[in-house]
């Protein structure tokens, strides 16, 4: 198999006999080598690590006749075909710098699903896809739960719940598929083409992997190309927009907007606190559809109606009814520790969107309420907070620091909104949340929120973000108790 041959994306792939690297053993490279093993490949997987759990994963694929290759991810096995990379492998590693000179392609996790999507004469569902900086995983579960009320069988696919690959070769049967996509995903995914895609928003993340900002957005990008039916994009972010200018797409697909203000033609927006559709009406200059009530939308803060408007406009694009789109809606619930209302004391409400881990959700969750405490800190990965911290001073009632790089937000807060208190906790321990809880309890007034949305990661003192999101929900209930 030359390079040329695994080009054209239209052709069932003969992985028979077929050389095949898969780059990265973890999440998507088990099952990937598997799957590629099942199909009659001849499946060497290289893997820069060589620790135990590595080899529990190799051990288990040598008994399959897979060829493992523990710590060494840079050099090109003889004969290799293609590439298979987990997708957050960085494009200039040795390894793709060696199959780029001797032609070799290199396909992502995703790829792969898309190539084996109608394989066994089956019917390939359709894919409905999602990405953006932040909101996927809400909008995708959105757009799945919109998607069975209207009587569809469909999968909430990618970072959480189905994986892509299972939900391409497994037995189960779709109609059509809500598909989650990372920057990096799309990157390694030349081929894919959506039958519709949106981008929720844009903003600076992972540039170090993608190596400036116009790379970023141009891997974003790559979800619209090819759409047969719209491109979603973001009216207040501009940069969603050009993305969908520079695409590439089916003749008679449409640009489809999405606004938290009163929508033009061929938008989707809100009326009066009602979702409504001015894209997929009959005569959309004269006519719009009302959709759902703004509080069927959970919960209904400003970044969370935009994301449902998203996925409204996915399904619609997919010929799902008004009705639908409302009782998928109101079956929805969002993930825990994004915006989760953990508890009322004393007239303040708790909220814990640990999710927030950085700057921009934190914005998006600091602009829902009107008088916040507000608990941050952690790791800042690079960040800096200035911006965020101007936009939101007018609605802080006080501040409580965690973390590693809480100096950097107590400083923007002395720049741009000296006059809000700041409680500085300095120390790591299991009590120091609920320490920051009691102080932020000391600061609120009745009506207020303590919202936990630090903007920064959380390893510094948690396992991950769900344990700081736990963390905070026991600390507000001694204080309830
Ligand atoms: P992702 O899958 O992109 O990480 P999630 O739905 O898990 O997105 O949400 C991640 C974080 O981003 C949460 O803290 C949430 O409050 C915030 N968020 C969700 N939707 C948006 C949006 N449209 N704009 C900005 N922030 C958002």
């Amino acid at each position: 198999m030359g390079s040329g041959q695994v080009t054209d994306s239209s052709a069932p792939f003969d992985f028979r006999g077929k050389h095949v690297t898969v780059a990265g053993l973890g999440v998507s490279g088990v099952p990937a080598a598997k799957v590629l093993h099942g199909l009659g490949a001849r499946v060497t997987v290289v893997n820069d690590g060589d620790d135990e759990r590595a080899r529990t994963q190799a051990a288990e694929l040598e008994t399959l006749g897979v060829t493992v290759r523990l710590g060494d991810g840079a050099t090109l096995p003889e004969g290799t075909e293609l590439i298979v990379t987990a997708p957050g492998w960085k494009p200039d590693k040795p390894l793709f710098t060696a199959a780029h000179e001797a032609g070799v392609p290199v396909w992502g996790d995703v790829e792969l699903a898309w190539r084996l999507r109608d394989r066994d004469g089956r019917k390939a569902a359709p894919w409905l896809a999602v990405t953006g900086t932040n909101g996927k995983t809400t909008t995708v579960q959105m757009l799945a739960s919109i998607l069975r009320a209207a009587g569809l069988r469909t999968a909430a696919v990618g970072n959480i719940g189905v994986s892509l690959l299972d939900a391409v070769t497994g037995d189960e049967e779709y109609d059509v598929l809500a598909v989650e996509l990372s920057s990096y995903q799309l990157h390694w995914a030349p081929s894919l083409r959506a039958h519709s895609a949106a981008v929720l928003n844009l903003a600076p993340d992972h540039l170090d992997w993608h190596g400036s900002m116009e790379a970023y957005a141009a891997d974003k990008g790559r979800i619209y190309e090819g759409n047969r039916v719209a491109c979603v994009y973001n009216v207040a972010d501009k940069a969603t927009e050009d993305l969908v200018r520079a695409a590439d797409v089916e003749e008679g697909c449409r640009a489809v907007g999405f606004t938290l203000g009163s929508p033009a033609p061929s938008q989707l927006g809100v009326v009066e606190g009602l979702l409504v559709d001015r894209a997929f009406v009959e005569d959309r200059h004269r006519n719009a559809q009302e959709l759902a009530e703004v509080s069927d939308v959970n919960p209904p803060a400003p970044h969370n109606i935009a994301n449902a408007l998203a996925a409204a406009a996915l399904a619609r694009s997919f010929g799902v009814s008004a009705a639908a789109v409302r009782d998928g809606l109101r079956a929805f619930t969002p993930d825990a520790h994004r915006i989760a209302h953990v508890a009322d004391v004393d007239g303040v409400a708790y909220v814990d969107d640990s999710k927030a881990t950085n700057t921009h959700a934190t914005e998006a969750s600091l602009a829902a309420y009107e008088s916040i405490v507000w608990i941050a800190g952690g790791l800042a990965k690079g960040a800096t907070f200035d911006e965020l911290v101007a936009g939101a001073a007018k609605r802080l009632r006080g501040a409580v620091l965690i973390g590693a790089d809480r100096t950097l937000i107590r400083e923007a807060l002395a720049r741009h909104a000296p006059e809000v208190p700041v409680v500085d906790l300095d120390r790591t321990d299991t009590g120091a949340m609920l320490q920051a809880v009691q102080e932020a309890q000391r600061l609120a007034r009745p009506g207020d929120t303590v919202l936990l949305a630090p903007a920064c990661a959380s390893m510094d003192m948690f396992t991950n973000y769900n344990k700081r999101g736990d963390a905070f929900a026991q600390a507000v209930r001694e204080l309830g108790a």
